[in-house]
């Protein structure tokens, strides 16, 4: 996606939400939701891509243009689970009008679109957004990750040989940086708290002591909110 596209869709967004939401402060929680999962985007990625050849030695098959082509692709798949689970936990703690606190997709599917519409580029899924979403739709929290982990993997083959807790932790990072786009340090605290039974090493890098970071921010020692390799592995 272009610059002037990104700044495009932000605007719709802003629109969209302060006129659905009947609220003024559309602006911020687009700049906080587009900024973190832009910077989970390119963290997952090199989770699964830069990583996995620094680490495993993995070569790369691709030639320049191919894997251009792969990283699109694999970031078209992210952005759509990023949408859906997005979605559910705003509908689910009632962030947005139309949720309901029953932790099912059973809202007016109003956020869904509005995000993916934010986030998802079709041209580097490759398929409707709106398919792929009903594909993720009804199913249980494992199923989505489940099915996540296949597309990503069909997109993006090196993704095999990437850590599997990725896959747990990426929903928890998922719902935290929604909970801190509408504010809610509090929410974003429990799903921090998640991750840390899963991973308990997060709580080791001097840096940042394992903190929520703020939306859009990366911390230099571990790589939280999506961490570096060698955290990934620890105890694995
Ligand atoms: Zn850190």
């Amino acid at each position: 996606m272009t610059g002037p596209e990104r700044a495009e869709r932000r605007r719709a967004a802003i629109a969209q939400f302060n006129a659905h939401e009947d609220r003024r402060d559309g602006e911020a929680v687009v700049g906080r939701l587009d900024d973190a999962f832009a910077v989970l985007a390119d963290l997952v990625f090199t989770r699964i891509h830069g990583d996995v050849e620094k680490h495993i030695g993995v070569d790369s098959f691709y030639n320049p243009a191919s894997a251009t082509k792969a990283e699109a692709r694999a970031k078209g798949e992210l952005n759509a689970f990023f949408a859906c689970e997005c979605a559910l936990f705003a509908e689910e703690r009632a962030y947005v009008r139309g949720g309901n606190a029953s932790g099912e997709a059973s809202g007016d599917g109003w956020c869904e679109s509005w995000i993916a519409a934010l986030l998802v580029d079709e041209r580097d899924l490759g398929t409707p957004a709106a398919q792929r979403l009903a594909g993720y739709r009804g199913k249980s929290p494992d199923d989505r990750r489940r099915g996540f982990s296949l597309v990503l993997e069909r997109a993006f083959p090196e993704a095999t040989r990437a850590p599997l807790v990725i896959y747990r932790l990426l929903p928890l990072a998922i719902r935290l940086a929604t909970a801190l786009a509408f504010e809610r340090a509090d929410h974003a605290q429990a799903q921090r708290d998640r991750q840390l039974v899963l991973l308990p090493s997060i709580l080791d890098c001097t840096t940042c002591n394992g903190a929520v970071m703020p939306s859009g921010e990366t911390c230099a020692g571990c790589g939280n909110p999506f961490w570096k390799y060698e955290l990934l592995t620890a105890g694995w």
